[in-house]
């Protein structure tokens, strides 16, 4: 038995929200004061960056600030460092190299966590630089109050990052893994998202990751179908379409998780955290609109080019790429099918 596992875990967990502290003189996992900069951990991890040659290219922020990937950091202190994140993500780096498979065969919490410290460390960027006085974002994060409500939330069963955490019968987010087809695919690395429903996707090689991280697997729910029927090797195209479904899922979404820790008592070895859905005061989701929905593939489609009116060419049906016009899903070996005259 090691010193460490010997002395008994630290159940204490933060709330680094009062007083909106996510800046660099606090560690995000812990609180404990740290060195702006020099107790830091990257947003995307070394071995990211180095793989997919990040260190090169750049973000777009919401205020059309343009931030190089390896600037991306958290603030972190050496304990949490050491101990939580740096073995998180040499975990993952040995999971990625066996492609989808690897992440199929990874536990739910390991992959919200690795997912949830790189969209935690995106967002936290975001708000740390709305409070620059030059910075002037489209859609002010700091001013959303629903955002703010699901971030708290998120950060919740965030903390198993740090403190030995169990949920009690519930999954924090709904994540889908897909692939696509190597052959029609050109594109390494991919990252997006949209922090106002705590919703985002990264592309690893044929990989494509996509989570709403604070829904407690609703949206997987409502798209188990869809879900099922997406687990084969997909067209580049069809990963977007997907990825529209899921992100104007997020922001139809009409609910944000509560959760609760149980108290802790001494010789205890984890928390266990107990959730709560108050669909009492309306609807789960949103109605939803196909113009709306439209827009949505619009922008997970700009590579291709799709323009709106071939998306709404029947208003009541948008296009779709993975399912034909009978409702069966579609093997798309190339897009556009026929050259375009
Ligand atoms: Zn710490």
């Amino acid at each position: 038995m090691t010193a460490a596992a010997a002395s008994p875990a630290d159940l204490t967990l933060y709330y680094p929200f009062e007083g909106m502290q996510f800046g660099p003189q606090k560690c995000f996992l812990c609180g404990t004061p740290t060195v702006p900069r020099q107790d830091s951990v990257p947003v995307f991890a070394d071995w990211l960056m180095d793989r997919y040659q990040l260190r090169e290219r750049s973000i777009k922020l919401l205020d059309m600030r343009i931030v190089a990937y390896p600037e991306l950091r958290i603030a972190c202190c050496g304990q949490c460092r050491t101990r939580h994140v740096e073995p998180l993500e040499a975990h993952l780096e040995q999971v990625s190299r066996q492609g989808v498979q690897g992440f199929r065969e990874l536990d739910e919490q390991t992959l919200f966590l690795w997912l949830g410290k790189m969209f935690y460390g995106v967002l936290v960027t975001e708000l740390l630089n709305e409070l620059d006085p030059l910075a002037v974002p489209r859609y002010p994060l700091a001013e959303n109050a629903q955002m703010l409500r699901r971030f708290q939330a998120f950060f919740q069963p965030l903390q198993a990052l740090r403190v030995p955490m169990s949920y009690d019968d519930f999954v924090p987010g709904s994540v889908f893994l897909l692939e696509t087809d190597p052959a029609q695919d050109d594109m390494p690395f991919e990252y997006d998202d949209d922090l106002s429903t705590i919703t985002f996707s990264i592309k690893l090689d044929s990989t494509v990751l996509v989570a709403c991280l604070v829904d407690n697997g609703i949206i997987g729910q409502a798209m188990r179908r869809v879900y099922k029927q997406a687990k084969r090797p997909l067209h580049p195209v069809q990963a977007a379409e997907f990825k529209a479904r899921v992100y104007y899922a997020a922001y139809l979404l009409n609910v944000v998780p509560d959760y609760y820790p149980r108290p802790t008592h001494p010789g205890d070895t984890e928390v266990v955290l107990d959730t709560l859905i108050d669909d009492t005061i309306g609807d789960i989701f949103n109605p939803w609109d196909n113009s709306a929905y439209a827009q949505s593939l619009l922008e997970m489609w700009k590579r291709w080019q799709i323009p709106l009116a071939e998306i709404l060419a029947d208003p009541e049906a948008p296009l779709s790429l993975l399912y034909d016009a009978d409702g069966q899903p579609r093997h798309l070996a190339r897009y556009p099918e026929e050259i375009r005259k």
